[in-house]
C-alpha cells in the first residue's frame, strides 16, 4: 500500500491592521502564539456586539491550536480607568455606576465579571490561559510610567499626559492626522498635541476616589491605555505575536497603546512591525442593529441572555458570527438568528443519525470513549491521517479556508460537505465533524437536538409529558383511530404545543 502524502501545510496568513495587508503568521517564538486581547470594561452587561469580539478572539485561538501553535491567549478585565468618552475630561465608567447605585466599584466589578464569563462559557468561548485584571496590575503600572516618563511624558494638573509627538508614526494604526487639532480628544489646557492622553489621572484636590493608589504624581488611577501595555507586557512579553480588539479600538485606544509601547520597548519607527508591541493588530468589525439597540446608553439593549429569553440557544449567535467574516460588518436581525438557528439544527440532525448508526456498528461498551474524543484536541494532523483519506480534500479546503484569515463562512459550507458525504463510516465522519469544530467551536458532537428548541423563558413545561403524548398519538394514527389522535393534538395544542408532523429537520414538536 503506498503511503499517503504528507499534510500540506498551507500557512496561516492574518489582516494586519497596522499595515492594512494580510501577512503570513511568524511567530515570536518558535511553535508558539502569543495572543491579547482586550476584554470588557465591567460596569455593566456585555451587548452581544462586545461578544461578537470574544467569538473572533476565540476562533482565533481554536485556529492557532488547530494548526499546532503552543497557545496563550490573555484577555483582561477592566475595572477600573475606562472614562466615559475617549476625551481626557470624562468620567470613569466604574466610578459613575458605582455612584448612580450607591454600590462599591468592586461588588460592581465582580457582578459584571461574572455575567461576562457566564456568556462566555454559553457562547463555547474557551478559557484564556490567563484573565489579567487591571487592578491587580497597578504597582506594575506605576513603574511602566516611570520608565518612560521623563522622556515621553509631562505633567499637569490633572494628571501625567503622554507626549504623542515623542515616538514617531503616532497614530499610524488609524491612519489619523494628528498635527490639525482635528479635536477627536477633547481638550485639556495644557496639553502639547489634542491626541495627547493621559495615563496617570490625578484624583483632584479635595476629592476623594473608591479607587485610588498613591504614585509619584500623587493619588490617581491608571489611564485604560496604559493598563493594556502594562498587563500584555507583563504576562506575554514585547513583542508578542498578536492583539485583538473591535474594530473602534484601532482609532485611539490601541494607537495609545502602541504609542507607549514603543517609549517603553526604546524602540521607535513602525516600519519595524514588531517594535508596535505586538507584530499583529487585529480587529474585528461591529455588530450593528438598526433601531439603535447595540449601545448601552440606549436603555434597552441587545444582551445575550435576552436571545436566551426568548427561547433561542446561545450557540445559534455564535453560528450567526461564525457566517459572517470577522472583518464585514454584520447586522443582527431575529430573522437571521432565527436562520442561523435553523443551520445548526440541521447539522444536528445529520449528527443525530451519526451517532446512532456508529451505535449500532458497535456494541460501544460505556467506558469505551468515542472515537471522535481526543483529549489532547483536534489538529490538522490528526485529520489527514490513515483512515481518513476519503476526507483528505475537505480537510485541506478547511485548513486552508481558515488560514486564509479566519474564514468562516467557507469553513462552515465545507463542514456541511463533510456531512453530506454517502457512503463512509459514521464514525470517520464525525472525527472530522469534531475536527473542523474544534476550530469552530459550535459543540456538535455535545449538543443534543433538543437542546435546540425554542424555548423561551417562563414557559412551564413537561418534557417527558409532551413526548408520551406524542407517542400515543403516534400509536392512535397507526391504529388509524383519527378521533383519538385528532384529541391527542388538541391536548398538546391547549399546552402551546404544536405538532410537527412531517418537519424536514425531523422536529417533533415545538411551542408556539
Ligand atoms: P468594551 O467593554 O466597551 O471595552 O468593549 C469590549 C469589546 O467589544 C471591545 O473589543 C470593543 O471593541 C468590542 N465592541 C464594542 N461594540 C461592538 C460591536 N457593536 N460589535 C462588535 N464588537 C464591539
Ligand atoms: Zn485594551
Amino acid at each position: 500500500m503506498s503511503e499517503a502524502p504528507a499534510p500540506v501545510a498551507t500557512p496561516l496568513r492574518l489582516f494586519n491592521s497596522l499595515t492594512r495587508q494580510l501577512e503570513p503568521f511568524e511567530p515570536v517564538h518558535a511553535g508558539e502564539a502569543r495572543v491579547y486581547s482586550c476584554g470588557p470594561t465591567v460596569y455593566n452587561y456585555p451587548h452581544i456586539g462586545n461578544m461578537r469580539a470574544y467569538v473572533f478572539a476565540d476562533v482565533l485561538g481554536r485556529t492557532l491550536s488547530f494548526k499546532g501553535y503552543k497557545l496563550t491567549h490573555v484577555i483582561n478585565i477592566t475595572d477600573v480607568g475606562h472614562l466615559t468618552d475617549d476625551a481626557d475630561a470624562g468620567e470613569d465608567k466604574m466610578e459613575k455606576i458605582a455612584k448612580a447605585q450607591a454600590q462599591s466599584i468592586w461588588d460592581i466589578a465582580e457582578h459584571y465579571k461574572q455575567a461576562y464569563w457566564a456568556d462566555v462559557r454559553a457562547l463555547n468561548i474557551r478559557q484564556p490561559a490567563q484573565w489579567t485584571v487591571a487592578t491587580d496590575y497597578v504597582p506594575q503600572m506605576i513603574a511602566f510610567a516611570q520608565t518612560i516618563a521623563e522622556k515621553h511624558c509631562y505633567e499637569l494638573d490633572s494628571g501625567l499626559y503622554f507626549d504623542v509627538a515623542s515616538v514617531a508614526d503616532y497614530g499610524r494604526l488609524a491612519r489619523a492626522q494628528t498635527d490639525d487639532g482635528e479635536g477627536r480628544i477633547e481638550a485639556v489646557e495644557g496639553k502639547r498635541n489634542s491626541a495627547d492622553f493621559a495615563i496617570w489621572r490625578k484624583t483632584p484636590a479635595g476629592e476623594k476616589r473608591q479607587m485610588e493608589w498613591d504614585s509619584p504624581w500623587g493619588k490617581g488611577a491608571p489611564g485604560w491605555h496604559l493598563e493594556c501595555s502594562v498587563m500584555s507586557g507583563e504576562v506575554l512579553g514585547f513583542p508578542f505575536d498578536i492583539h485583538t480588539g473591535g474594530i473602534d479600538h484601532r482609532e485611539i485606544h490601541h494607537p495609545n497603546e502602541i504609542a507607549q509601547n514603543q517609549a517603553f520597548c526604546c524602540t521607535n519607527g513602525l516600519d519595524v512591525p514588531a517594535n508596535s508591541g505586538a507584530k499583529i493588530w487585529m480587529h474585528n468589525n461591529f455588530l450593528v442593529e438598526r433601531s439603535g439597540k447595540m449601545s448601552k446608553s440606549s436603555g434597552e439593549f441587545l444582551r445575550l441572555q435576552l436571545l436566551i429569553d426568548k427561547g433561542y440557544h446561545p450557540l445559534a449567535y455564535r453560528m450567526m458570527c461564525l457566517q459572517a467574516h470577522y472583518r464585514s460588518e454584520l447586522e443582527f436581525s431575529w430573522d437571521g438568528l432565527g436562520a442561523a438557528l435553523t443551520r445548526l439544527k440541521r447539522m444536528l440532525l445529520t449528527i443525530s443519525n451519526l451517532k446512532a448508526r456508529h451505535a449500532e456498528l458497535v456494541s460501544a461498551s460505556m467506558s469505551e470513549q468515542a472515537p471522535w474524543v481526543r483529549d489532547e484536541g483536534w489538529t490538522l494532523k490528526h485529520v489527514q491521517g490513515d483512515g481518513l483519506e476519503m476526507f483528505r480534500d475537505l480537510t485541506s479546503n478547511f485548513a486552508e479556508a481558515i488560514s486564509n484569515d479566519l474564514n468562516t463562512s467557507v469553513a462552515l459550507t465545507l463542514l456541511e460537505d463533510v456531512l453530506a458525504k454517502k457512503k463512509v463510516d459514521p464514525a470517520r465522519k464525525l472525527q472530522v465533524v469534531q475536527a473542523m469544530d474544534a476550530v469552530l467551536g459550535l459543540g456538535l458532537l455535545t449538543l443534543e437536538r433538543s437542546d435546540l428548541r425554542i424555548r423561551p423563558k417562563g414557559v412551564d413545561l413537561n418534557e417527558s409529558e409532551i413526548e408520551a403524548t406524542l407517542i400515543a398519538r403516534k400509536e392512535a394514527r397507526a391504529a388509524k383511530d383519527f378521533a383519538r389522535s385528532d384529541a391527542l393534538r388538541d391536548e398538546l395544542a391547549a399546552k402551546g404545543v404544536d405538532v410537527m408532523d412531517g418537519d424536514p429537520l425531523g422536529w417533533e414538536w415545538k411551542l408556539v
